[in-house]
């Protein structure tokens, strides 16, 4: 690319595809749009490395949506990637930048929907299918589903995906699309098996690496506290009744303490809900859905349950539990600060913790500020001043 693209007109749109992203207010591409969308548009093959939060959704579903052929009958793009919440907001988005194309039909299969309802929605024979590795599998294998003249495959969050064991239903469907398909992945970051991936089924792909840095870097002000136990649960009602945070949401380690929490929040009188692998898929998006539109203000979830959901205004993140790999803390620090937003992020630490937390920030770079709460019930900062005065004093952002 000789030019450098700052704007969607200069990526030479239909009028629809533009129309629509002018109404979901993007005034300019993302930095991985930017880079993304021409080679797509080229029919080469892409490996992304970017952040959560980078736009990566569109990134794809611009060129996907300028690429169809609307009097095809058979599928032409399909996206694959590693969560039921994920399929259905990529759909969601999709369809938002297909608003002005009604003729474009984009379906979503994943499991634990019943298999009907997508038989039935398969039959009308969608352009861009949107589906978890699993089901996808299960729907070849019936034969109601047919890749053989897919034309672009777009592997989103795939290390997630790769890592989740889902490497050989990934590489079955890849083969079961025509040799040359436009294969495009994206990835927070390149793992071993993103590489295999890669090296296995693209051509001479264009590389984009976007650096959560500078414009791109979340503005997140990070906080970490020494709680323990019982204590963890009134230091945050404390944090969140004093600073009045109205979106939050709160990560644990384990199905167990998600549902736990979620119950005593509840019992006492907060609006919560809770969100694990263990919850019916119905009622997972009845959640989903509930938080984004702001029915209740604090989602307690597992990381799983949580991966790709982008809520845009999430005011706070808490880590009730520390995570225990590095990137995890960065995947749910991210869920604030989307959206050139600010975002305020807690850590909870027990004294064994100490060591993961200097690791994280080594790993992360990341500046985590010691706070308290003082005997006053007051959230302090290290010399004793109010958190709350210092975010109002323009905190936000650090780093
Ligand atoms: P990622 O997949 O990289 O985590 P998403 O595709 O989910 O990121 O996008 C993150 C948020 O940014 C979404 O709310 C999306 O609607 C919004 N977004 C995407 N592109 C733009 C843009 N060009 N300008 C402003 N906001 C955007
Ligand atoms: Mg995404």
């Amino acid at each position: 690319m000789t030019e450098e693209i700052t704007s969607f007109e200069q990526l030479e749109l239909t009028p629809e595809v533009l129309g629509a992203i002018r109404k979901m207010g993007f005034s300019a591409p993302t930095p991985v749009q930017a880079q993304t969308i021409p080679p797509m548009l080229d029919g080469y093959d892409v490996i992304a490395k970017a952040p959560t939060g980078t736009g990566k959704t569109c990134a794809f579903g611009i060129p996907l949506l300028e690429c169809l052929r609307l009097d095809s009958k058979d599928i032409q793009a399909v996206v694959i990637c590693p969560t039921r919440e994920l399929c259905i907001q990529i759909t969601e988005e999709l369809r938002q930048l297909a608003a002005l194309l009604p003729q474009v039909r984009i379906v979503s299969i994943y499991g634990g929907q019943p298999i009907q309802k997508q038989l039935a929605a398969l039959k009308k024979t969608p352009h861009i299918l949107v589906a978890t590795p699993g089901r996808l599998l299960d729907h070849m294998g019936r034969g109601t589903v047919w890749l053989g003249n897919v034309y672009t495959a777009v592997l989103d969050e795939a290390d997630e995906m790769l890592k989740m064991g889902f490497i050989r239903d990934v590489r079955k469907i890849l083969n079961a699309t025509p040799g040359d398909t436009q294969v495009v992945m994206f990835s927070a970051t390149i793992s071993r098996e993103v590489m295999d991936v890669a090296w296995e089924y693209q051509h001479n792909a264009v590389e984009i690496h976007v650096a959560a840095e500078g414009d791109n870097r979340p503005k997140i002000a990070q906080f970490e506290l020494l709680s323990s136990g019982e204590r963890r649960l009134t230091d945050m009602c404390r944090i969140i009744d004093e600073l009045e945070l109205k979106r939050v949401m709160v990560f644990c380690n384990m199905k167990n303490t998600v549902r736990r929490l979620g119950d005593r929040l509840r019992k006492q009188g907060r609006s919560a809900d809770a969100l694990h692998g263990d919850i019916p898929q119905s009622q997972r998006n009845k959640v989903m859905e509930g938080f984004r539109e702001g029915k209740f203000e604090i989602l307690v979830a597992t990381d799983v349950a949580a991966r790709g959901i982008d809520v845009d205004d999430v005011e706070a993140v808490f880590n009730y539990d520390i995570p225990d790999e590095n990137e995890y803390y960065l995947h749910r620090i991210g869920r604030t600060g989307r959206a050139k937003r600010h975002g305020i992020a807690f850590t909870f630490l027990s004294p064994d913790d100490r060591f993961r937390i200097r690791d994280i920030k080594k790993y992360t770079h990341s500046e985590i500020r010691d706070i308290a709460i003082d005997a006053n019930g007051c959230v302090v900062m290290e010399d004793g001043s109010s958190l709350k005065k210092y975010l109002e004093k323009g905190g936000l952002p650090t780093g």
